[in-house]
């Protein structure tokens, strides 16, 4: 198929879908100024990092100077901007009749888009809650030091660090939509973050179709009833809504 072929198919299948699961990753946000955990070049959210602060013991091991690094990435994500992907998703709620969207993302980018029902699979970086009482603070009243104010309690970020568990119920709703659904929309992630990297295949062993956006892969399918879209989220998610609305209207008209 060309490129445009595959487009079009791609909009078919979820013009006659019922239900869509949208599963993002990083690479949502790229064309935010976000890097990718993968891709990214700043050191802030390279891998190295990741490792020494991203896992519980490296939190602990490092206690303050991880916490100021998760500080830094709360400031650069409220300083982002949501981009055209995140405004596609939004509009795609509208053109199908069901849909669940399921991030990895913890830069709230789909909520301030506009996105009202996000499941956080990896959390959030709205807030630090303290390891002890589980108050909660958003990140631009949190103390200097990572010291909970009403009990002297660890304070760590909201997110999920590596060898957590996923919070459990938005894990079981994701995981129950990828199931049940026509069509599984992956933007922007290299699915090798488990248990969230199973839900296409999930997706795929209910029967459903996978459609790929990531400009990092070629357009040879993996899966007979995977389709890949190489290209960036942020100019293929507008056109593929576009496509699948004008295919509703069209057939609503005719
Ligand atoms: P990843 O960094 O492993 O992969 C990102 C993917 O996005 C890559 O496959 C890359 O090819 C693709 N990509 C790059 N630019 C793109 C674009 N413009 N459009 C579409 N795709 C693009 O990210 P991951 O798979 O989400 O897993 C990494 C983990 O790190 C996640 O658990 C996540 O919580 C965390 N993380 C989050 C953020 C964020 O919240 N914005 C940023 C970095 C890492």
């Amino acid at each position: 198929m060309t490129s445009e072929e595959s487009l079009e198919f791609a909009a078919a299948l979820i013009a006659d879908a019922r239900s869509v699961v949208v599963f993002t990753g990083a690479g949502v946000s790229a064309e935010s100024g976000i890097p990718t955990y993968r891709t990214g070049t700043d050191g802030l959210w390279s891998a190295q990092n990741m490792q020494r602060f991203a896992n519980p013991a490296g939190y602990r091991a490092n206690l303050l100077e991880a916490y100021q690094w998760y500080r830094a990435r709360a400031e650069g994500v409220a300083s982002a901007q949501p981009n055209s992907a995140h405004v596609a998703i939004v509009e795609l709620e509208r053109v199908v009749p069901r849909m669940t969207l399921v991030t990895q993302n913890i830069d709230s980018l789909h909520q301030r888009a506009g996105s009202r029902e996000v499941l956080e699979l990896h959390g959030n970086l709205r807030c630090v809650r303290c390891d002890a009482c589980s108050s909660r603070v958003p990140w631009t009243e949190a103390p200097a030091d990572p010291c909970c104010t009403g009990c002297g309690g660890m304070l760590r970020p909201e997110v999920v660090m590596f060898g957590e568990l996923l919070p459990e119920q938005a894990y079981v709703a994701a995981h129950a939509a990828a199931e049940s659904c026509d069509v599984l929309i992956s933007v922007g992630t290299s699915s090798q973050v488990f248990p969230a990297s199973g839900l296409p295949l999930a997706a795929l062993v209910g029967g459903a179709w996978v459609i790929v956006v990531n400009p990092e892969i070629d357009g040879q399918p993996t899966h007979e009833q995977v389709l890949p879209l190489p290209g960036a989220a942020g100019q293929l998610m507008p056109d593929l809504v576009r496509r699948a609305a004008a295919r509703k209207a069209a057939r609503a008209h005719g």
